[in-house]
Parts: structure tokens; C-alpha cells; sequence
């Protein structure tokens, strides 16, 4: 599949085809391929089914008018969204049996709203890990099945003591699905187990139960699952309890990055700094490294703004922030600490010549330039490093300290003792 991913929109109304297909284009960036009929739809299936990420198929079609195409794509193992006029009880089961993502009616604007919901849903779930744990065979196939539809990658096991293991291969997982009554260690157990190290904001839980107990749904949200579903259930309220779960998840994560991140540079922001540099300290000094953290200043940055404009100053922000971050790909934490002044925490083994590294960095942003509007701007900067650990704040000042020696003694230059 290339990068931009592809849709087969299979759809005999032009006026319909037209606005879905404008809006998926405009915001979502993917790539449609229309047909209106089932002979081209066919014939693109035939040629390209390894392109598509997902068919959007209307159940009737002027040359196929009982969902023929559906079952033509599902059969050629193309994950399929339906679209539909009309809808009863007898339609729904026949989607259901034929494994759909999911089904659309046609009948109001709000319907390509969803459907925009469910392709970026479906988009995202790829690289998703999921963990069914269930003791049934039938009953982890089913769930296993329903999870498959929506494109998650699954993981299956048949016990707590099984997905303990399963999850230890594969930490990145993101969703479990779990039974309750299981041999070895049931379904509490499990979530108890597993929230020691994964809050609820990292990792989605759904319990499952066919038991008579009234109170069990509660024990199981109580003791850390995310929500809960009881069997037998219906497969949309299933697949609506997971998308909710792990839109959660997404949107903890999108919470964290937006307080954590400089909206300009896209560089970690004060607060980042100071939530994750004791952990991250810790773990270097466990395999033996020291750190060093230095503060870097862009020299006479006011006569930028007051010569260019604060539009070209925010340029030569982004450029100098992309330099100073790809200097330090591993084992740092590089932000933005104010306004034209960057700090990084630098982990290194402990005959490193730290001032040789800064020294590469003022000299790359010496080289460099940005280019505004047709005028060639340069900048450059002063540096400040401390590289006697001790308390954070303490060595943060030492540093400034010496950033200002580095300004006072004629700027653009690194200064690491006095
Ligand atoms: P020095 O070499 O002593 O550091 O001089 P300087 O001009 O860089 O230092 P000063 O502290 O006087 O000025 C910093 C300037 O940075 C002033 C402020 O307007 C500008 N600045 C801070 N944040 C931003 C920003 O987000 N965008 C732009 N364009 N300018 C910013
Ligand atoms: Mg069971
Ligand atoms: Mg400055
Ligand atoms: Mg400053």
C-alpha cells in the first residue's frame, strides 16, 4: 500500500459520490477511487485490491441491486463500509453475517460525518495492538473476529497467567478485552495485575461476563477496567465500547502532547522538562552514564523581530529548534525554555567532551541560514553548560551563569567553566 492510503467509494449517485469523495479528500488526505457500477468496481478490485485500505460500497447498484459488490469485496478480503437507503432488522443481519466494518444509512449529512469518523478510526486501528482473553474458544474467536473487522492488530489468550505473558511480548498494546470467569487467574485479577504499571490513560481495559451477578460490571470498572460488556451482546454496541476506550486513549495522549509541546517549535515546553528529567536521570545513571544540561541562547534575537518581523523572527525560531533537536537524537531532553532560550539535559558516558558537542551545535547554526520573503537571515547563539551533577536547579543556574559569561565575553561561543 503506498503511503497516501487509497478508498474504493463504489457509489451510482454522482451528487452523492461527488461531495463524499470532495470531503474525504479535503480532510482526511486520502486518495478515492470512484465507480459507479458494479462491472468498474469489479474490474478495480481485480486489478488493485492490495491498494485499497477500505471499499465504501453502496448496497444497490443500477447492474447489482442486492449488495452483490459487497460480497465481491469481502470475498477478495477487502475491509468494506456499507452504505444504504434503507435498513431493517433483516438488512442489519445480513450485514453482520457478511463481517462489515460497518453499515451507513444514507440519510442525512450526518451520515458522512460518521463515515469520516469511521475511516480515520479504521486508518489508525492498523497499527493498534489488541489482547483478547477469553477461556471459550468460540467466544475469543468471535470477539477475535469482531476486532479483526476493524483492523486491529489481535493478540489472543486463554487465561489472566496467558495474557500476563502475552503482554509482556508485546507492551505495546493498547486494548484488552477480558472475560471474567477464566482457569488460572480470572478477569479482576488480570486488570488488577496489569493497572500496577498501566494507568487507565494507557492502556484500555473492556471486561466481558455472561454472569448473572448484577454486581460484577461494577467490580470489574471498580478494580480498573475502562467499561464493560456484558454477553451475549450486540456486535455495534461492542464495536462502539471499544472505538470510545481507545478514543480516550487518543485523546489523553493528544491532551499530553498539546501541554507538553511549544506550539511553534514543536519542542517539549518547561513543564515536559520538569515532569520527566528525575526518571529520566535515574535511568542514566543506571547503565552508568552522567548528564550535562546546558542552556543555549540565539544571540541579539530583538534585532531580528525589529528588523525582519516577529513572522521572520517565529521562522528562524523553528530552523534554530530543528537544529538544536537534531543534534541530540538519543539520550536528551531538548526544549524550549523560554522565549528565543533552549535547554537540553544530555546523558553521556562520563569521559565525554561535552563542550565539543555544544561547540558543533553553535557552529551548524552559525552555518545555517533562513530564508524569509527573499532575505537571508543568520543567527547565532551563546551557550552556557554545566556538567557537575548535582541537583537539577543548581546546575540549571551554573549553567545560565555561564551563558551570560558567554554573552558578556562576545557572544556566539560555549562556555563550560567559571
Ligand atoms: P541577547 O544576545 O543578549 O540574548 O539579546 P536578545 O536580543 O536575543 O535578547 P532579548 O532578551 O533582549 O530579546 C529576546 C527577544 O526574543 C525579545 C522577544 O520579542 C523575542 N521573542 C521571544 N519569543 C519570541 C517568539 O516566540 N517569536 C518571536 N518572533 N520573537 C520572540
Ligand atoms: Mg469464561
Ligand atoms: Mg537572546
Ligand atoms: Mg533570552
Amino acid at each position: 500500500m503506498s503511503d497516501t492510503p487509497r478508498i474504493l467509494f463504489v457509489e451510482d449517485s454522482k451528487f452523492f459520490a461527488t461531495m463524499v469523495r470532495r470531503r474525504i479528500e479535503e480532510e482526511l488526505g486520502f486518495e478515492v477511487d470512484w465507480k459507479a457500477t458494479y462491472g468498474e468496481a469489479v474490474e478495480a478490485i481485480d486489478c488493485c485490491k492490495d491498494d485499497y485500505l477500505v471499499a465504501l460500497l453502496d448496497v444497490t447498484l443500477p447492474d447489482a441491486p442486492n449488495g452483490e459488490i459487497v460480497e465481491y469485496a469481502l470475498k477478495k478480503g477487502i475491509p468494506s463500509i456499507i452504505f444504504t437507503g434503507g435498513f431493517d432488522g433483516k438488512m442489519r443481519s445480513q450485514f453482520l453475517t457478511w463481517n462489515v466494518v460497518d453499515y451507513i444509512l444514507k440519510d442525512s449529512s450526518a451520515c458522512v460525518d460518521y463515515l469520516m469518523g469511521t475511516i480515520s478510526r479504521i486508518h489508525k486501528n492498523r497499527d493498534i495492538k489488541a489482547l483478547v482473553v477469553e477461556d471459550s474458544k468460540p467466544m475469543r474467536g468471535a470477539m477475535i473476529r469482531l476486532l479483526k473487522t476493524q483492523l486491529y492488530q489481535v493478540h489472543e489468550a486463554t487465561n489472566g497467567e496467558e495474557a500476563l505473558t502475552v503482554f509482556g511480548q508485546n507492551p505495546d498494546i493498547k486494548l484488552v478485552v477480558t472475560d471474567y470467569e477464566m482457569p488460572k487467574m480470572n478477569g479482576v485479577e488480570l486488570i488488577r495485575k496489569l493497572r500496577e504499571n498501566h494507568s487507565k490513560n494507557e492502556l484500555a481495559i473492556i471486561g466481558v461476563s455472561a454472569s448473572d451477578d448484577p454486581l460484577l460490571s461494577a467490580n470489574l470498572i471498580k478494580s480498573g477496567a475502562n467499561d464493560f460488556v456484558s454477553k451475549p451482546f450486540q456486535v455495534e454496541e461492542f464495536h462502539c465500547r471499544v472505538g470510545h476506550s481507545i478514543e480516550m486513549l487518543e485523546n489523553i495522549a493528544l491532551i499530553k502532547d498539546l501541554s507538553y509541546k511549544d506550539p511553534l517549535t514543536r519542542l517539549y515546553n518547561r513543564r515536559y522538562f520538569f515532569e520527566n528529567t528525575a526518571a529520566f536521570i535515574t535511568d542514566l545513571v543506571n547503565v552508568g552514564d552522567t548528564y550535562s544540561v546546558a542552556m543555549i541562547d540565539i544571540d541579539f534575537f530583538k534585532n531580528v523581530n525589529d528588523s525582519y518581523g516577529h513572522a521572520a523572527g517565529d521562522e528562524v525560531l523553528k530552523s534554530i529548534s530543528a537544529i538544536v533537536a537534531g543534534s541530540f537524537r538519543d539520550k536528551a531532553i531538548v526544549c524550549r525554555f523560554g522565549g528565543e532560550e533552549f535547554c537540553v539535559l544530555l546523558g553521556h558516558a562520563p569521559d565525554t567532551d561535552v563542550v565539543v558537542l555544544f561547540d558543533r551545535v553553535r557552529e551548524a547554526i552559525e552555518r545555517s541560514s533562513v530564508v524569509v520573503d527573499g532575505t537571508t537571515i543568520k543567527v547565532t547563539v551563546s551557550t552556557g553548560v554545566c556538567s557537575d551533577p548535582d541537583d537539577l536547579q543548581a546546575m540549571l543556574k551554573v549553567a545560565d551563569k555561564r551563558l551570560y559569561a558567554a554573552k558578556d565575553s562576545g557572544r556566539n561561543r560555549v562556555v563550560a567553566s567559571g
